[in-house]
């Protein structure tokens, strides 16, 4: 299992919603953070790494006991708004400022088959927000102002021109 680099088009797809939570979703959820781990982030996507299924993984610690595993995720209800710089490990390299909900709130599925309630501030609120964006084929770069993604534009255009030669 690998980190998919954009602009694979495997991360433009919409993902499905998970039926069943049985052994392979377990499986899946743990190789999806230790592959998160040895890449150095924070959140990961199963469209990130070509299934494309509603699963998401985040750790901003990186202890055991704060990994999110959130399953089918749904946000009903967001507020307040923040900039910050973002980064993704599709696109290595690239960084620019993202507007974001401050806080969010809604429902998911937890690994256990539960129906579980989230509310998410500031950081982790952001990075659920980009994880639940990955599940519906949207990147941070579609969400750039016009002078921020100019600022992208020639970093995005290598990222295509080395990626077209693998
Ligand atoms: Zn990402």
């Amino acid at each position: 299992m690998k980190v998919l680099i954009y602009p694979h088009p495997s991360l433009r797809k919409k993902a499905k919603t998970v039926k069943q939570i049985d052994g392979n979703i377990r499986q899946l959820a743990r190789q999806m953070l230790d592959l998160m781990y040895k890449e150095g982030g924070v959140g990961l996507a199963a469209t990130q790494v070509g299934k494309p299924i509603r699963l998401i993984v985040v750790n901003l610690s990186k202890k055991p006991s704060d990994e999110i595993v959130l399953i089918n995720p749904q946000i009903n209800f967001s507020q307040g708004k923040i900039e910050e710089v973002e980064g993704c490990l599709s696109l290595p390299g690239i960084s620019a400022r993202v507007t974001r909900y401050q806080q969010i709130m809604g429902e998911a599925i937890s690994l256990e088959g539960r129906q579980i309630t989230f509310d998410f501030r500031d950081l982790l609120s952001r990075i659920i927000q980009h994880e639940i964006d990955h599940l519906d084929g949207i990147l941070f770069i579609d969400r750039l102002t016009e002078s921020a993604r100019k600022e992208i534009a020639s970093q995005l255009k290598t990222l295509e021109e080395k990626t077209k030669l693998l």
